[in-house]
């Protein structure tokens, strides 16, 4: 019996995880297992049941559970709140309750969607690229920050990024790890020629590297890297970088593969992990049945993966999501002709139908 704790959030996030509910049903029933789900609220749907973004009793059954699967929080409704109470501020709460630090994204194109990128397509054919984001460090929680009043009158606002030895080591161990299941190169990104922080980071990760001499490791800044993203994504394989560097990388590189819709990830730490597309919740089309699934549904494939090592049902459930691709169905993010545009809902049937052991 395995233990997830379901947190669909607000947006397009119940309607992305309500799909990847049928597809974990699917899942079950093929391969006569049982996933114990429990659903709770995060975010704004907490705020305006409960008053904070997430209670006490949600971090707990987080904690209790195998993994955690969430759809997104977020939404102009409780954009005038106070930041403290914002509904992002669930996730900061989750990530760092459960101590997630490594952030795992996926961003592979899509035989059948090389044309949905904005890019050409002999630039991404064949991108398979893994974004190892550190994520419970630097500059998103380093301290002092704040906003202070100068004597003039004007403010300042301020933030620290900061790193320990420890912090990099961890991130770096488990980027060189995953690095051994692919093609075995990691390319470090940094800003080592103008931060402190960035030149201890490279230091580490090379003295971590010293223990993987199969794994070839280069290091990279930040600017150039953002720019060889877009030049030629096919030179990466696992990129492994700060906080703030990886989640602006990391929406860059979702951009190959034409839709934001379509990239899950995993954030794990030594005990817990959590799933979630890359997406936030979209208020543009919550609603209203557009919303590409499939970062939510391949989110799932994730967790069969890293949590139940359930290997062969991972790849059942991204065989059919190719399938399904394949046959020409397309969700509106990704649909360029209005030829099989096909609703939220129905591309979860789709997948869930198509998965086979
Ligand atoms: P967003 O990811 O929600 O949307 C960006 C654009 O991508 C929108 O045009 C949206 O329609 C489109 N899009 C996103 N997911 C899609 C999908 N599955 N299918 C089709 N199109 C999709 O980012 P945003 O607009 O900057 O943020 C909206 C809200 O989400 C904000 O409140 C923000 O704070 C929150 N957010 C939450 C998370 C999270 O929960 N992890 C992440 C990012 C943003």
């Amino acid at each position: 019996m395995y233990k997830i704790l379901v947190l669909p959030g607000d947006g397009i996030g119940e309607e992305v995880v309500c799909e990847a509910l049928k597809v974990l049903k699917r899942v079950e029933s093929i391969a006569h297992l049982k996933f114990e789900t429990k659903e709770a609220l995060v975010g704004g749907a907490s705020i305006d049941k409960n008053g904070v973004p997430i209670t006490e009793d949600v971090l707990k059954a987080a904690k209790n559970s195998d993994a955690v699967l969430l759809g997104a929080v977020g939404g102009q409704k409780w954009d005038q709140l106070e930041y403290k109470i914002r509904p992002e501020q669930a996730l900061l709460a989750l990530r760092k309750e459960l101590g997630l630090y490594a952030n795992l994204r996926p961003v592979a194109v899509d035989p059948s969607l090389t044309d949905a990128s904005s890019l050409k397509r002999e630039v991404i054919e064949g991108v398979d690229i893994l974004v190892v984001r550190e994520l419970t460090g630097g500059i998103y929680f380093g301290t002092p920050k704040g906003i202070e009043k100068n004597k003039d009158g004007s403010e300042r606002g301020f933030n620290t990024e900061v790193y320990s030895t420890h912090e990099i080591e961890r991130i770096a161990k488990k980027a060189f790890e995953l690095a051994r299941k692919r093609k075995r190169k990691i390319t470090s990104v940094d800003k080592a020629n103008i931060l402190e922080s960035s030149i201890l980071w490279r230091k580490v990760v090379t003295e971590i590297g010293k223990r993987f001499p199969d794994v070839q490791l280069s290091h990279i800044y930040v600017d150039n890297c953002a720019m060889q993203l877009i030049r030629n994504p096919k030179q990466f394989d696992v990129i492994v970088t700060t906080n703030l560097f990886g989640d602006i990388l990391s929406d860059e590189a979702a951009m190959l593969t034409g839709s934001i819709g379509m990239l899950p990830s995993a954030s794990l730490g030594d005990h817990h992990a959590l799933y979630e597309p890359v997406h936030g919740s979209a208020p543009d089309i919550a609603g209203k049945g557009q919303a590409n699934p499939i970062a939510a549904i391949l989110s799932v494939a994730m967790m069969l993966r890293c949590t139940f090592q359930l290997h062969d049902l991972a790849l059942a459930v991204e065989m059919a999501v190719r399938q399904v691709l394949k046959e020409g169905f397309r969700t509106a993010d990704i649909c360029q002709d209005g030829v099989n545009l096909t609703s939220c809902s129905e591309m979860g049937n789709l997948v869930a139908k198509e998965i086979k052991v």
